[in-house]
């Protein structure tokens, strides 16, 4: 973005900090919607203080970084639910984590960055993953076929049990799928964290990867790849979609229902970001009764782990997963069931105390799928 039009979008910032509760919800509560700004609790953590943070750096206002500028602009998990309520007051179309972003960005160019967020990237460029790991996520491939599965660092080595219940389910399905021999992290935690230098080398290569495979259809269970696929690489001409998505389609799976009641969780990457509400609440259906909380779909809470927040953040990121625990078992639901592995990470930490199930619309599926 242009320098005229980032201040041009931070002057149309009226400071109403309508953003931070959604007011406007059917169920007329006045319930927080901004996480950072409601643990931290500082005007600088709300999108109106970062944003007069971004105006003040830009106009060579602050040319120091302190431990509070630094965390303000970084304890913030671009969840969007300040975007979302903005653009129904406002006339801005100028998204406010996308805003954020490029904050982080001008804060690295600063060398203004967070030593944890920086080990990530130091990882990434020396085992092609965001965990460091240097083992493999073992799965089997079948050459040619149409469907590519993208498992993404978070299912491969932090949450393998949905990498391991959406293989089986093609199994089930005998629906022929490859995962890439060779994948390497989408790029999603340095373009989050203003890292986007480094990013060049991990897109060219799973573009390259991707269309040497042939396949036609990517399916994705992480919704921060999926949207770093349709937002950061460019057109490969191949179709993307998220696990939900492909399923719906699919029809009738054939399917057991689970005597379970269960609310969904929007994972913020594909609820606000990709606007895919319906199809996960869709394929759960099938197996499940579902719920809702009161904080649902434009307005969910989020879970707190994104935009960099888990790794350098974690009890902030902890104490948002609490929140919507809390907001499940008020509830009255069995379990809580998300669409991303990043939600079910933080959210089953959180749970654990609570004894609360969590789970992964494709751990269900597979769970409840005949054979
Ligand atoms: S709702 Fe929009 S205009 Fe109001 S404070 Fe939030 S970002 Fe600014
Ligand atoms: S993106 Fe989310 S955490 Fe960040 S300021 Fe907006 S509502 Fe708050």
């Amino acid at each position: 973005m242009e320098r005229e039009e980032i201040l041009s979008a931070i002057y149309h910032c009226v400071k109403c900090k309508l953003c931070s509760i959604s007011s406007f919800h059917p169920n007329e509560e006045w319930l927080p919607l901004c996480p950072s700004g409601r643990f931290y609790g500082y005007q600088a953590f709300y999108a109106p203080g970062k944003l007069e943070i971004f105006r003040e750096i830009l106009e060579g206002e602050i040319s120091e970084p302190t431990e509070g500028l630094l965390k303000a602009v970084y304890a913030c998990t671009l969840c969007g639910a300040c975007y979302e309520k903005c653009k129904q007051i406002t006339s801005v179309e100028i998204s406010l984590p996308e805003l954020f972003e490029e904050l982080r960005e001008e804060l690295v160019k600063k060398g203004w960055f967070l030593d944890t967020h920086k080990n990530i990237a130091e990882k990434i460029k020396e085992t092609r993953n965001a965990y460091g790991e240097n083992y493999k996520y073992e799965a089997k491939s079948f050459y040619g076929a149409d469907v590519l599965y993208f498992i993404g660092c978070t299912a491969r080595y932090r949450v393998p049990e949905i990498a391991d219940a959406m293989l089986k389910i093609f199994d089930k399905l005998a629906i022929k799928y490859q995962v890439m021999e060779d994948e390497w992290c989408c790029g999603s935690v340095l373009l989050r964290t203003g890292q986007v230098g480094d990013v060049k080398e991990l897109r060219e290569h799973n573009i390259e990867e991707i269309k040497n495979s042939g396949a036609k259809t990517v399916v994705f269970t992480c919704p921060g790849c999926l949207m770093t696929f349709e937002k950061n690489y460019p057109d490969m001409g191949v179709e993307l979609v998220h696990s939900s998505q492909f399923l719906t389609r699919l029809g009738d799976m054939k399917v057991k229902k689970q005597g379970m009641e269960v609310v969904y969780h929007d994972p913020c990457h594909l609820g606000r970001d990709l606007g895919i509400y319906e199809e996960p609440r869709a394929v759960l259906k099938e197996v499940a009764d579902v719920k809702e909380m009161k904080r649902e779909r434009e307005q969910a809470w989020c879970c707190g782990s994104g935009g960099g927040v888990k790794s350098a953040f974690d009890d902030f990121a902890l104490w948002s997963a609490g929140e919507r625990i809390k907001e499940a078992k008020e509830a009255g639901a069995d379990a809580l069931v998300s669409a991303c592995p990043f939600c079910k990470r933080n959210l089953r930490e959180a749970a654990e105390k609570e004894g609360t199930e969590v789970y992964d619309v494709v751990e269900l599926v597979n769970r409840s799928l005949e054979g």
